[in-house]
């Protein structure tokens, strides 16, 4: 049997861990999708059908990519993260993409 005190206290951690859950989905949705067993799946097709970094590419430069990138930044939007075109690219043109697109060029 388990004593009730350690059943009450268990589901109030349940709750808090719900409100917190439910503040950060506000904040970052894509976080949950990003850790989806469908965004693994979407991420490794992307990289198996264009394993190469697209913008070394488009330099001439060969380099595995590591990255499957929303072409268009989906800004947490569900349509857009799940339906948006991707392109590979390697860690280093996915941060230097993502500076760019924060400072709103
Ligand atoms: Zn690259």
């Amino acid at each position: 049997m388990v004593p009730q005190r350690i059943k009450v206290t268990r589901m109030a951690g349940a709750g808090l861990a719900r409100g917190y859950d439910a503040e950060r989905q506000r904040v970052k949705a894509s976080r949950k999708w990003y850790a989806s067993k469908a965004w693994r799946q979407k991420r490794a097709m992307q990289l198996a059908s264009e394993p190469l970094c697209a913008m070394h590419l488009a330099r001439g430069e060969v380099v595995a990519a590591t990255v499957a990138d929303h072409v268009e930044p989906h800004r947490e939007d569900w349509a857009k993260f799940w339906e948006g075109s991707l392109q590979s690219l390697c860690a280093a043109c996915h941060s230097r993409d993502k500076q760019r697109g924060e400072a709103q060029r």
